[in-house]
């Protein structure tokens, strides 16, 4: 129930009851004055009664006197007192007005009847005794009959004076209980109206002032103690409380946006921390694979609720492979065509987000449902990735503020990728023989430089190869047919060789082969599935072949680490020996020289 409706009632309730209390003191007061009044009428009846008695005994007196001394004044007494007495029987005979009850109005007239009696013997001996017969007037004024209408009226006199005086009782007492019984109920009703209005003062004083300031109190302590998840429910009274609830309430509002933007400071400046972690790593990265593997350690820590997948593009290529990705699912694609990306078709990043329907939506997507932000990766203008962040949920968003970090993020790793990759080009450019694709010298001198520290596993074996009158092939096709030749037989090098060694172009048609791990019978082994091979070779240039091509082959080994300095020359002296015995051989040479 509201509490308007609770003191709207109460005020009713005091009011009916003040009323009540009211009325029943007006009843009291009333009941008093009945009281009063009975007692009033009482003593008017009672002296009535008594001066009816006295009247006639006083008139009886006159009579008598006059009879027994003769003296008119005692007849002009008589008359005097039978006036007065006769005024009092017209007052007495209306006995409504003095408000007696029928029993004693009968009982009045039986009085005055008595007195009436008693006059008319008087008035008798009066008029026998003026007659002469005094014998009969005094006999008359003195006689029984006399007597016994006296004794009767003052018989009927005491009756009469009893009876009012026992009504008198009754009435008394009957307004006695009523004016006790109104005054009980007036008390009665002031104790409710009293209980009710201090009961009301205490429940309005409980439920509007009591209890909103302690639970503000509550709330202002949390609040004091930076507790702003704490619920301030709005309280619209327009009192004291009311304003205090309200600034309360804008105090915790204004908390709480001190708090968010707290938050968002300490995330940003953690943002902007890790990203500068990030940086120097992605700087410091030798390969691709170490950068993929950077941005897989740092972008769940930077934007934890983000996936998210680094594709890069070969040289020359439409198809971006997936070097890295991070909190992704299994379905994302780990290729992609450019064509499919409409951040890589239109050379800057692009937001798809089913919910938004704002944006067309890239192809490439497993889940068109996530949020996707694709920025293109590209350097010196040249597109050469593309770098993708979504939601790692359904409902995740890719928020706006994040998207300046995450194309800052992008920048740095097409940055760091395109130096990779003039890394990796320019070492090729160095390392390798720009017309085989094989080691150059410089990496032949560079290798025996790193035996030093680097020793490899022993024995190892060096095979020294060249083609056979290469001079003749020139002379005979040109120089791009030997170059061609050149080619081919590099390739079959490198299959033949795989992974067991490395093959070097030493110089002209000359070319070395390292194989570590390997004794005299495994490098002659190989050495002799070149040279098998290289024979059964068919060159072609420009449709014209190109006839069978030999090789001689010069190998050596170095079982100890002091060996390896002469292990070249060894080589080298075993081919020129191969070119004596008549080419097309393999020799390894038997000296081995003792270490230094
Ligand atoms: P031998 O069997 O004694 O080794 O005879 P050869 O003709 O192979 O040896 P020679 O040293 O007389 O000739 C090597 C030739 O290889 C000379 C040079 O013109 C040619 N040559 C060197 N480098 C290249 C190259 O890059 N391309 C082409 N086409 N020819 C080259
Ligand atoms: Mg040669
Ligand atoms: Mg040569």
């Amino acid at each position: 129930m509201k509490i308007n409706t609770i003191t709207n009632w109460a005020y009713g309730l005091t009011v009916l009851l003040t009323a009540l209390s009211g009325a029943a003191f007006i009843a009291s007061i009333n009941s008093s004055a009945e009281e009063r009044m009975a007692v009033e009428t009482h003593l008017i009846l009672n002296e009535l009664g008594e001066e009816l008695a006295i009247g006639a005994e006083l008139r009886t007196d006159e009579a008598r006197l006059y009879v027994m001394r003769g003296d008119p004044d005692h007849l002009e007494a008589f008359e005097r007192t039978d006036q007065a007495e006769m005024a009092l029987e017209e007052s007495a005979r209306d006995g409504t007005r003095l408000g007696t009850t029928p029993e004693e109005t009968a009982f009045l007239n039986r009085i005055i009847a008595d007195i009436d009696a008693l006059q008319e013997m008087e008035r008798a001996a009066i008029k026998a005794y003026q007659a002469g017969n005094i014998d009969r007037a005094r006999g008359l004024l003195f006689g029984g009959a006399h007597y016994q209408a006296h004794l009767k009226l003052i018989d009927d006199v005491v009756q009469f004076r009893r009876m009012v005086q026992s009504r008198t009782d009754r009435e008394l007492d009957t307004a006695h209980q009523r004016s006790d019984w109104f005054e009980f109920v007036a008390q009665i009703s002031l104790a409710l109206t009293a209980t009710v209005f201090l009961g009301v003062l205490y429940f309005v004083l409980r439920r509007r002032v009591a209890v909103p300031l302690a639970r503000m109190a509550g709330i202002v302590k949390r609040l004091a103690s930076q507790d702003y998840e704490v619920e301030v429910p709005l309280d619209r009274r327009r009192d004291e409380i009311g304003e205090l609830n309200r600034a309360v309430h804008v105090f915790r509002e204004n908390g709480l946006e001190r708090e968010r933007l707290d938050a968002e400071r300490r995330r940003d400046i953690k943002i902007k921390d890790l990203i500068l972690k990030l940086m120097h790593r992605v700087q410091a990265c030798q390969s691709l694979d170490e950068l993929g593997d950077v941005l897989a350690r740092y972008a769940p820590q930077i934007f934890p609720d983000l996936s998210g997948t680094l594709y890069l593009r070969a040289d020359g290529h439409e198809t971006l492979h997936c070097v890295s990705r991070w909190q992704t699912s299994f379905d994302d694609p780990l290729e992609i065509i450019c064509e499919a990306c409409w951040a890589l078709r239109r050379g800057r990043a692009h937001y798809s987000a089913l919910e938004s329907k704002e944006d067309v939506i890239c192809n490439h997507l497993a889940d068109p449902n996530v949020s996707t932000l694709c920025i293109p990766l590209a350097a010196q203008g040249e597109t050469i990735g593309l770098l993708s962040f979504s939601g790692a949920e359904t409902s995740t968003e890719v928020a706006r503020e994040d998207r300046v970090y995450l194309e800052l993020i992008a920048e740095n790793v097409a940055l760091a990728a395109v130096n990779l990759n003039l890394r990796t080009r320019l070492s090729q450019l160095v390392e390798h023989d720009p017309l085989t694709g094989l080691l150059n010298r410089r990496s032949l001198d560079v290798a025996f430089g790193d035996f030093v520290q680097n020793p490899p596993i022993l024995p190892t074996a060096c095979l020294m190869i060249d083609i056979d009158h290469f001079k003749r092939i020139n002379d005979e096709f040109g120089h791009e047919a030997g170059d061609t030749v050149m080619q081919s037989f590099a390739g079959l090098l490198r299959e033949v060789v795989g992974d067991s060694g490395a093959c070097y172009r030493f110089g002209g048609e000359e070319f070395v082969v390292i194989l570590p791990d390997h004794d005299v019978d495994a490098a002659h082994e190989i050495a002799e599935d070149i040279r098998t091979r290289t024979a059964k070779m068919a060159i072609a240039h420009r449709g014209q072949s190109l006839g069978k091509v030999t090789i001689s082959i010069g190998l050596a080994v170095a079982a100890s680490a002091g060996a390896l300095d002469t292990l070249l020359s060894r080589a080298d002296s075993a081919l020129l020996q191969a070119k004596v015995t008549g080419r097309n051989i393999t020799l390894h040479e038997t000296l081995e020289l003792a270490p230094s």
